[in-house]
Parts: structure tokens; C-alpha cells; sequence
């Protein structure tokens, strides 16, 4: 795999395997690699001739700095990871090759509702750092296809704004939310819990679980909210939402035919980690 820290230089290779008519799909992430990050690169090499995959902690997207300084950061393995997965490309740049001194590269896009609901209410902020990053590093890369994860459903609904916005040709796909075998989502996050902490994250995964039973069979979103949120606290775990959300619009559903697709989004803290999953109650 080759390992790029420089734009120019991960542009000088990209052009060359452009001209050879190969097409290009893009992972970005912030490190600390698991196996759903690397889902998304098997997902990216079965469409993709080249598969290029970024690990860039981006300051912009944390409004709280001790989360920032507390992200894992492991990149010998992260890089071994990639390797094995048959990955072409790392682009692993210093804060300066992403955000150069004296260039203002903040991304200015309105999205809505999109960015205020759910993370928005308690990571503010956060979107707007997500989105500059991305449009930049999309800037850089110039790939045809861009490999995201389930996991972050808000995150994804707001790229898919951006780029619908910026009209970009970019094509997003949405991969799979990969678990742990209690049906925990795999995060970077994880390797922060304490042992009495992961025992009781796992009760997001049947939260989201039951609370799709329940409305499914007719239940309220505001009666499956309740029972969620009260099932996430006698677990041990505090809650910020769980929400119950038309999958393209974020806004509020009550009930299951009030849209054509539902989601299930939750937040919790499991002691000093901050952990989200969500799960599609109606496809
Ligand atoms: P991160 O490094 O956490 O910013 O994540 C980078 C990419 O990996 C994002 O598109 C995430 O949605 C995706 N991702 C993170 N966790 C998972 C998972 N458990 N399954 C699938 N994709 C994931």
C-alpha cells in the first residue's frame, strides 16, 4: 500500500491512475481502524480499480477538545489493517496539508433541520466541521465513489445534502453498520470503555432491537421512545436521545405510516464515552 502524507504527491499518483482509466473510491476516516471501516474498503474494492483511504482527526469536527485529544490514535496498526484489506492508498496527512495557513476553507452550506435535530442538538458545531472536512478531502481525492457507513445515518444524510447542494458528481454509497458479536457497533470509541462500560453498551444494540418489534407491531414512537430511554438508564447507560426519525427529512414520526422510511437514532454515554448507533425500522 502506498502511504501519502503530501497533497501533491497523492494527487501526482491519483492523476496517473486516472489517465490509465481507473476509477477511484474513497474511505475517509479518523483512524484507530476497525473491521467496519474496513467493510467500507471491500465495499470500495468491489466497485473501484483504485481504493483510496484517508486517517485525518479532524480537529474542526470536535466541539469538545478533550474528546479531541482523547480519540485513539494508532497508526501502525491502522496501517497494517489497511494492508491486509488490499487497500491501495493512504493518505495520512499533518493538520497543515488538509487546512494550509492563511487559506479559509470553511464550507458555508445551509443544511436545514438536517444539522439541528438529534447530534445537532448536542454536538453543536459538529456537522459544519464534518462537512468542511469532507468537501475538502473530496477536493483532494477527486474520487468517483465515496464509502460511508450506516453508523453515522445523520452524518450521511448530510454529505448526501452537500453533494446535492455542490451538484457533485461523487456517488455515495452506504455500507452496512458492522457489529460486535452482542450486537455492540464497532467504533473507534470502543477501546475506551471500561470493562463494566462495554458490558453495558451492547443494551443500545437491543434498545434499537425491541424498539423496532414494538413500532412495527403498532406501537407509538413516543411509547417505544419512553421504554427505550428508560431501558438505556436501568442499564447504566445516560441517554442523551432516541429518536425516532423520517430517514430523508430527521424530522419526528409518531407512528409507522407516517413515512416511507424510519429510523431508529440513539445517543448514550457509557461512563465518559459517547456512543451512537442507529437501526432502519422501516426500509
Ligand atoms: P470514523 O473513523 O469513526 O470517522 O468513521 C469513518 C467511516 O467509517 C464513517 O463513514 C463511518 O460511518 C464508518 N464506520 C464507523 N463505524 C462503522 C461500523 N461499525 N460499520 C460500518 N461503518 C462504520
Amino acid at each position: 500500500m502506498l502511504i501519502f502524507k503530501k497533497v501533491a504527491d497523492l494527487q501526482r499518483w491519483l492523476g496517473a491512475e486516472r489517465r490509465a482509466g481507473k476509477r477511484a473510491g474513497f474511505v475517509p476516516t479518523m483512524g484507530a481502524l476497525h473491521h467496519g471501516h474496513l467493510s467500507l474498503v471491500h465495499a470500495a474494492k468491489a466497485e473501484c480499480e483504485r481504493v483510496v483511504a484517508s486517517i485525518f482527526v479532524n480537529p474542526t469536527q470536535f466541539n469538545d477538545p478533550k474528546d479531541l485529544e482523547k480519540y485513539p490514535r494508532m497508526p501502525g496498526q491502522d496501517i497494517a489493517l489497511l494492508t491486509s484489506a488490499y487497500c491501495d492508498a493512504l493518505f495520512m496527512p499533518p493538520v497543515e496539508e488538509v487546512y494550509p495557513p492563511g487559506r479559509n476553507l470553511t464550507l458555508h452550506l445551509d443544511f436545514g433541520r438536517l444539522e439541528q435535530v438529534m447530534e445537532g442538538r448536542f454536538r453543536p458545531g459538529h456537522f459544519s466541521g464534518m462537512a468542511t472536512v469532507v468537501h475538502r478531502l473530496l477536493d483532494i481525492v477527486q474520487p468517483d465513489r465515496l464509502y460511508m457507513g450506516q453508523k453515522d445515518f445523520q452524518q450521511l444524510c448530510i454529505v448526501r445534502d452537500m453533494l446535492r447542494q455542490l451538484q457533485s458528481p461523487v456517488g455515495l454509497v452506504m455500507c452496512p453498520t458492522m457489529r460486535e458479536a452482542d450486537g455492540l457497533a464497532m467504533s473507534s470509541r470502543n477501546l475506551r470503555l471500561s470493562p463494566a462500560m462495554r458490558g453495558a453498551a451492547p443494551a443500545i444494540y437491543r434498545a434499537l432491537q425491541a424498539a423496532k418489534n414494538e413500532f412495527v407491531q403498532g406501537s407509538t414512537a413516543a411509547g417505544v421512545q419512553a421504554q427505550a430511554l428508560n431501558y438505556l438508564h436501568t442499564a447504566g447507560l445516560q441517554p442523551e436521545y432516541f429518536d425516532i426519525v423520517d430517514g430523508v427529512t430527521l424530522e419526528p414520526v409518531q407512528g409507522y405510516a407516517d413515512a416511507a422510511f424510519i429510523v431508529a437514532c440513539a445517543a448514550a454515554w457509557a461512563g465518559d464515552v459517547r456512543l451512537i448507533d442507529n437501526e432502519v425500522l422501516k426500509p
